[in-house]
């Protein structure tokens, strides 16, 4: 497997969206990440790097991110290289923080695509262990997606299955707006169609259950033996520390991130993305929505809904509208409790200066 060069990064196309004069001297990209050490490609060569001092400094106080795996960022060379800054992400693919139910993480910055693997979901008679489809569940990740990155939802395992196309077509209708694919990561049936849509220099980031078969999958694109556990660090009491997350080159010039230990997506939901979030999942209601007569319907009890309508001409299923409804609830409440802590912050920091203004007058 060819590794990752600077000429294989689209610096040149990130470099346009960048203002005037922003483009540091000495740019890189993060291409492996293990929560503490770094590796970043630069015009001069791959390195190892971490986080400097300073730009640890401002993420603590909130006014920097910490780089990610896929960010563009501004390196200062040294032994190891140290990252001064993070440059602005064209899209962020994230995952809720386990524990922190308002916290997301970045898993992978600057994704063009995101890949969802998932096995293709049995037929009926088979007698076949395919246990992981769950449409719904590809629902939530999809619905976690920024609108920018395009979703790619692929059916794994098809050697299992008699009848690929038609798993196929009936999944794909359930999931408009998504490229549905069909394929065998062990036989490699299928596969090419997978390599066909990453590009040269558009990064995809893979995401899944475990055991779905992102590793062998990853082995395949990549055209090469990859171990099939992903590499992981233990303690000595065998819990699992670390996590080495990074980006492959494929054969065609496409970068491809894997995601291992992403288990389970709940809805991410900023305030800014999060509707448009949805909106990306439920393109079918989204289209509708315009049309209803109250333009803040929330589609449930209004008159003249025109989401209603199609649901009661058979036009929207049932449940999708049913998990639209579950979905919006979710992110509404994260917007909500983000919105809690935020105010909780506030009035922590105002507390905080009464008190420094106080100690001033009795000094
Ligand atoms: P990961 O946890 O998502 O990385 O999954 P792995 O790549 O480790 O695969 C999990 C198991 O599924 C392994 O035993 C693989 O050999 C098997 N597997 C992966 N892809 C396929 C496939 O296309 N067909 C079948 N039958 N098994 C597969
Ligand atoms: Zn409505």
């Amino acid at each position: 497997m060819q590794n990752i060069t600077w000429d294989h990064i689209p610096w040149n196309s990130y470099k346009i969206s960048l203002a005037d004069g922003a483009a540091p001297e000495n740019p890189g990209r993060v291409i492996a990440h293990d929560g503490g050490a770094l590796q970043v490609v630069t015009p001069v060569g791959a390195m190892a790097a971490e986080v400097s001092g300073r730009l640890r400094y401002l993420a603590e106080l909130g006014s920097s991110e910490l780089p990610a795996l896929g960010d563009y960022v501004a390196v200062r060379p040294g032994d190891p290289a140290q990252i001064d800054a993070v440059l602005p992400r064209r899209t962020t693919f994230r995952r809720k923080e386990a524990g922190l139910r308002t916290e997301s993480q970045v898993i992978c910055a600057n994704a063009d695509l995101a890949v969802i693997v998932t096995t293709a979901p049995p037929e009926a008679g088979s007698t076949h262990d395919l246990d992981d489809f769950n449409l719904r569940r590809v629902e939530r990740y999809l619905g976690t997606l920024d609108p920018e990155v395009r979703p790619v939802v692929v059916l794994n395992k098809v050697d299992l299955v008699d009848d690929p196309e038609a798993v196929r077509s009936r999944v794909a209708a359930d999931l408009p707006g998504a490229t549905v694919i069909t394929l065998s990561a062990l036989t490699g049936l299928g596969v090419d169609a997978l390599s066909r849509l990453i590009v040269a220099g558009h990064t995809a980031v893979l995401a899944g259950s475990s055991g779905c078969g992102k590793s062998t999958l990853i082995a395949r694109l990549t055209g090469q033996e990859i171990r099939t556990r992903a590499i992981r660090d233990t303690d000595g009491r065998g819990r699992h520390t670390t996590t080495t997350r990074r980006m492959y080159l494929l054969p065609g010039g496409g970068m491809i991130v894997d995601t291992p230990g992403m288990r389970e997506v709940q809805l991410w939901a900023d305030e800014e993305t999060g509707t448009d979030a949805l909106a990306q999942a439920f393109p079918e209601i989204a289209v509708l929505e315009g049309t209803c007569r109250f333009r803040d319907c929330r589609h449930e009890h209004e008159p003249g809904c025109a989401v209603k309508e199609a649901l009661e001409r058979g036009e929207v299923s049932p449940e999708r509208y049913a998990s639209y409804l579950k979905l919006r609830e979710e992110a509404e409440m994260t917007a909500e409790k983000r919105r809690r802590r935020q105010q909780e912050r506030g009035k922590q920091i105002s507390r905080f200066a009464r008190e420094i203004k106080k100690m001033r007058k009795t000094r």
